[in-house]
């Protein structure tokens, strides 16, 4: 091929190719190589019509030096009629139809970093700096593509210097949508609780509030927190008294990696985490005997740790020298508040001040959280960075469909054209508010991606709030079992069509049968699922009581094993934690089968041990009982306990009785905690070893386990077994399973 050839190309870029510096890094490319035409932003993806003699060269520097946020997941060439141009230019973006990854929020970046730092920038100490690297996305996105004129930002008219850089191809900001300065940019301003604004400098009042050990909220790229000195005992208690909020752990933000690791020991997988262009909240381990307060995630050696990622939080921290509790500003979990108004009626008696400014947040978007377990990436919460995220598709869908999650963790999932696409972590149903965003935010979903559902699909949960949103709808609308939904949902981010063996293990789910599921295990391909195991149910005496109290569980597990008369005599903190006619009331109770209903979920086993095991009694929030026996987890101590199975029915009776003589024992409770999750292996391994052809797949919140997830990976590497990564392990991924089940079983799919 002669230099003097000249090759015509069109093609069309699929992925998260917008809002990630994208368009410039053509641009750039297509300098470097001599190719002229131009470069768009269009509905279906980034277009580029390019022309010259090196445009095989282009192309391979396209797929290969991506900008760091950009993922490419479509490269589709075509050859074209000649042009007649001389430049290569970036033009306006063509309106209409969506089809496209959305762009997603991304942390501070270094270049831009160091400009606020330098006294001689124009944007030296700027809140809101910004670049095509860095800055807010999603979150400030009215409808796509994403241009200026389409995010919060329109409301800033660009001053004549940020618009030189704007519009200059060699400029970093050449197109950086939200790009503004002090003369142009948003403000800052400082507010009381009762939202009335006070004079002086805004950070010097917020940082003087946080010295003062109060309690502030600081608006951030998704929502606003509530921050106080992570080191100040009394403002936490204080924080949790205002919020009702007991035991639940809170996440803390560093002002830098040197101080984090003062406090918390980190892998270099974690620190790659932490200090990525994401900067998710990350779950490590807590160092002990640091100055952090007891309060901060009381009685686990876990932590939930994150860098500043906004200019603003840079700023906050340059005249603070501890740590900051960083939480959504929210009521218990309903979703992150954006609004400086929401924050004033509904968080007043909580915050002492608010630290706000007028650029809006369009979308509500929590911070995500991760953790990592022998390497792998286990997603806990995905918000900001992550979400919404896309699955591409194989084939394209004639109709578009709208899976509407479960519960607690509430996402959806819209299938439409050659994509799923997951939402963001939207919170807990069950509240006037909650519901209403949660309604809001599928609005904005069929806004964003141009489409009206045809079809809906949800839990089998007869009074979810989102089972009831479905039926309103007037539309095809299906049911879905739940842990057959997390199978799915693991199965979907994978793609897998195949048959497979997956082992669903959460708090509780409707079943098939009206009781409670949550230990199940199924043989499921993306059409249907036999349940080839479970736990054997068992009795949660006085219903919700026993999901707050493991106690109440751990007896009627005694109950099983032992007579009421070998029960009173028992010495387990089981026993110790009721009077003895407390005992009684509830043995008549279990008899009875009065407000008792069934159960197999092994999240309320694994509380019914934390009883046994005398790590706790009585719950602050859901998990605490598995997130409590994870710290005493000991690899040295991996025997799992002895436990039968009969006709798919999985017995731990020995288990009971075996933790009822090791309790009285020194250490019982390392030995205990460890042969638990060895016990859960040895029943997956069980199973596994009965259907070796089969994939190994699973889902659930019991899955959040931070040492059964590494046990798991370790013992079963990754060719055979399967577990999220990018999507949600919990229930925030059921959305995303139920999608995939209606994807293959509705008949308007097109077959082609
Ligand atoms: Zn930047
Ligand atoms: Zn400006
Ligand atoms: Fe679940």
């Amino acid at each position: 091929m002669g230099s003097s050839y000249n090759q015509s190309v069109s093609i069309l870029v699929q992925g998260i190719v917008q809002g990630v510096g994208f368009r410039p890094f053509v641009y750039r490319e297509a300098k470097r190589h001599g190719i002229v035409g131009y470069v768009i932003n269009t509905p279906d993806g980034v277009r580029i019509e390019a022309q010259g003699a090196h445009c095989t060269a282009f192309m391979d520097a396209l797929q290969k030096n991506l900008p760091e946020r950009a993922r490419i997941d479509s490269f589709v060439i075509a050859k074209r009629e000649p042009m007649d141009c001389r430049e290569f230019e970036i033009r306006e973006s063509i309106e209409g139809e969506g089809n496209i990854a959305i762009p997603l929020d991304t942390a501070l970046c270094p270049a831009c970093q160091e400009e606020m730092d330098d006294p001689h920038n124009r944007r030296y100490r700027y809140p809101f700096i910004n670049c095509t690297d860095c800055g807010p996305r999603y979150t400030i996105l009215q409808i796509p593509p994403y241009d200026r004129v389409r995010t919060s930002m329109k409301n800033f008219t660009m001053c004549s210097a940020c618009e030189a850089e704007y519009t200059d191809p060699a400029s970093r900001r050449y197109h950086a949508e939200p790009i503004s300065c002090p003369q142009c940019g948003p403000q800052l301003k400082f507010l009381d609780n009762r939202g009335k604004a006070i004079a002086g400098d805004p950070i010097e009042l917020a940082v003087s509030l946080l010295k003062a050990g109060k309690i502030i909220a600081l608006k951030g790229l998704g929502g606003f927190h509530l921050m106080c000195n992570a080191t100040d005992d009394a403002a936490l208690g204080e924080l949790r008294r205002r919020k009702h909020r007991k035991g639940k752990p809170l996440a803390v933000m560093f002002s830098t990696l040197e101080q984090l690791e003062t406090y918390a020991e980190i892998t270099d997988d974690e620190r790659s985490l932490i200090t990525g262009a994401v900067k998710p909240i990350v779950i490590v381990k807590a160092k002990a005997g640091s100055n952090l307060s007891p309060q901060v995630a009381p009685l686990i050696d876990r932590l939930g740790v994150f860098l500043p990622y906004t200019p603003l939080h840079r700023l906050i921290f340059e005249r603070i020298d501890f740590p900051l509790i960083a939480t959504s500003a929210n009521v218990s979990d309903e979703p992150i508040l954006i609004r400086t108004d929401e924050i004033v009626n509904r968080l007043g008696t909580v915050v002492d001040g608010i630290l706000s400014h007028d650029r809006t947040i369009v979308n509500a978007l929590d911070d995500s959280v991760v953790q990592i377990a022998q390497g792998k990436v286990v997603m806990l919460r995905m918000g900001r960075g992550f979400a919404p995220h896309t699955i591409a598709l194989p084939n394209s869908l004639s109709g578009s469909i709208l899976a509407v999650g479960a519960h607690q963790k509430s996402a959806v999932a819209l299938g439409v054209k050659q994509n799923m696409i997951l939402s963001g972590h939207i919170g807990d149903l069950g509240s006037v508010e909650a519901d209403s965003y949660f309604e809001r935010s599928i609005q904005t979903f069929k806004r964003f991606y141009d489409s009206e559902p045809s079809l809906y699909i949800s839990d089998l949960h007869p009074t979810y709030s989102s089972t009831r949103y479905a039926l309103t709808q007037k539309r095809g609308h299906d049911t879905l079992q739940h842990h057959y939904a997390h199978i799915l949902a693991c199965m979907a981010e994978f793609t897998l069509n195949e048959k497979v063996l997956g082992f669903a293990y959460d708090g509780t789910g409707y079943g098939d049968d009206g009781n409670l599921w949550g230990g199940e295990v199924l043989i499921a391909d993306t059409h249907s699922y036999e349940r080839i195991g479970c736990l054997k149910p068992f009795a949660l005496l006085g219903g919700d009581k026993a999901i707050k109290e493991p106690r109440r569980i751990a007896l009627s597990l005694l109950f099983e094993s032992y007579t009421l008369e070998e029960v009173m005599e028992l010495k387990s903190p089981t026993t110790e934690a009721f009077l003895p006619h407390e005992i009684r009331t509830l043995h008549h109770m279990w008899v009875k089968k009065l407000n008792s209903p069934m159960s197999s979920s092994m999240g309320r086993l694994f509380d019914a041990v934390a009883s046994l095991g005398g790590f706790i009694q009585s719950l602050d929030y859901e998990g605490q009982g598995g997130m409590i026996m994870e710290s005493f987890v000991d690899e040295s101590m991996m025997e799992p306990f002895e436990f039968s199975v009969l006709n798919g029915e999985i017995d731990l009776s020995g288990m009971v009785k075996h933790i009822i003589v090791l309790a009285s024992a020194t250490d019982s409770k390392r030995i205990i905690a460890s042969r638990l999750i060895a016990t859960v292996e040895a029943i997956i391994r069980f199973f596994a070893t009965m259907h070796p052809e089969l994939p190994i797949v699973i889902g659930g919140g019991v899955f959040q386990n931070h040492a059964l997830m590494s046990r798991l990976y370790r013992s079963f590497g990754s060719s055979r077994f399967y577990a999220q990564r990018q999507t949600p392990i919990n229930d925030g991924g059921i959305a995303l399973g139920q999608l995939y089940y209606e994807i293959h079983n509705t008949k308007e799919k097109n077959e082609r």
